[in-house]
């Protein structure tokens, strides 16, 4: 029997114990795991027989999250890893070897940005960033080494959309694999694999976790590429495993994510429109709203609009941070996802990583401001943002 999403949310990859019958997934805090005897140490280590060996390579608590991960995404397997970028590393290095060119979007996460920019290039690998909303453009960068194209959509933090089905024609055409980040949107919103992407990654630190006590990542794909992804990305090259107690408090967050994400969700298209309306702010980039320039990408795309949000003040940084300043409600941190609501500056926060030139290539101004709405009242939400419009 194949169950509905929300279904699939509370159940797939719980593996009660039936010795006890606890209901929830025991916490296996456990480094190693006991043979029974030498040939089944041998079997285990060949791959012959199924069976935990050392919890960097495998734990009943990262099983059941992948189990469910890959059930919400819609792919064959998938792998835990201990944060968001020691999973897109670990995937990147798996897939990228030196000599390799990899096509990147120019707005990308901080850290993404700063792996395939500053370090990559130490190793032999290079990588372009462009605009991906040009398909024309992408194609002409497509290079005979061109092994990956890598994306966000939304973007952090510029919101830019990339349409995922024809990005991933252009990189099959070329025998090259599209990886999709659906950090922003989680399988609730935008399911990339079904677009045709070649690989899902999350920073499960996020809305799949939802609770913002947790650092994780996670890998969805086919059941050959986890396989190498686990085998020689995170066994070997990066060894980012994630601690058995977060594999289960991200199991438990996940359980709540049909339930979560269109609230969220809500409560950011109020909280748009309530921003668009102010005289302070000179633009908004949130997909639901009619001003948003990819909004037919959106619908196409997109099963609901997400709950991130920025907007430019008119009077620049300044302006901006007195008015992250005067926010109360709101909390002034990065990260985004989580049940509280937060207000963060990407250039020197987040992205601060980046030179000034950079930042103005990848769209990130001086004055942008990042909104992650939370799951509070947004009548309150917004009262805060009131005031503190007030107050500048
Ligand atoms: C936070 C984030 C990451 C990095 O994840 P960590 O869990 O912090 O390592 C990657 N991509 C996106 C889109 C993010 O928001």
């Amino acid at each position: 029997m194949t169950y509905r999403f929300e279904t699939k949310c509370v159940h797939s990859g719980n593996h009660p114990d039936h010795e006890t019958g606890a209901l929830s997934t025991p916490i296996y805090q456990t480094s190693t795991f006991a043979f029974k005897n030498a040939d089944e140490g041998a079997k285990r280590f060949k791959g012959e027989e199924e069976g935990y060996i050392y919890t960097r390579l495998g734990n009943p608590n990262h099983t059941a999250v992948e189990e469910k991960i890959a059930a919400l995404e819609g792919g064959e397997a998938a792998a835990v890893a201990a944060s968001g970028i020691g999973a897109i590393a670990s995937v990147l290095w798996t897939a990228l070897s030196s000599g390799d060119h990899a096509i990147a979007a120019r707005s990308l996460y901080g850290c993404t940005y700063s792996l395939m920019a500053h370090q990559f290039p130490r190793f032999g690998i290079e990588s372009t960033f462009m605009d991906l909303r040009d398909l024309d453009k992408v194609k002409d960068a497509l290079k005979p080494n061109t092994k990956v194209i890598y994306c966000e959509s939304p973007a952090n933090p510029t919101m830019d959309l990339v349409d995922i089905q024809a990005l991933a024609k252009i990189a099959h055409d070329h025998g090259a694999m599209l990886i999709v980040d659906n950090t922003y949107c989680t399988p609730v919103i935008q399911r990339p694999l079904e677009l045709g992407a070649d690989v899902v990654v999350h920073s499960a630190t996020k809305y799949l976790n939802g609770h913002g006590d947790v650092i994780a990542g996670i890998v969805v794909g086919t059941k050959e590429f986890i396989g190498k992804v686990k085998m020689e990305g995170l066994k070997d090259l990066t060894g980012a495993t994630l601690s058995p107690f977060d594999a289960y408090l991200l199991l438990r967050g996940m359980k709540t994510l049909h339930v979560r994400v269109p609230r969220h969700c809500e409560s950011a298209m109020k909280i748009a429109q309530f921003l668009e309306s102010r005289p302070e702010v000179a633009k908004v980039s949130y997909p639901g709203l009619d001003s948003f320039p990819q909004k037919e990408l959106a619908d196409r795309q997109m099963a609901l609009y997400g709950a991130i949000i920025t907007m430019e003040l008119k009077d620049g940084f300044d302006a901006g941070k007195k008015f992250i300043n005067s926010v109360k409600l709101w909390i002034l941190a990065v990260s985004l996802g989580d049940t509280e609501s937060l207000i963060q500056h990407p250039a020197s926060m987040t992205h601060s990583a980046l030179s000034d030139e950079e930042q103005l290539e990848a769209g990130i101004s001086k004055g942008l401001i990042r909104l992650s709405v939370g799951l509070e009242a947004p009548e309150d939400l917004i009262a805060d943002l009131k005031q503190a419009f007030e107050a500048i």
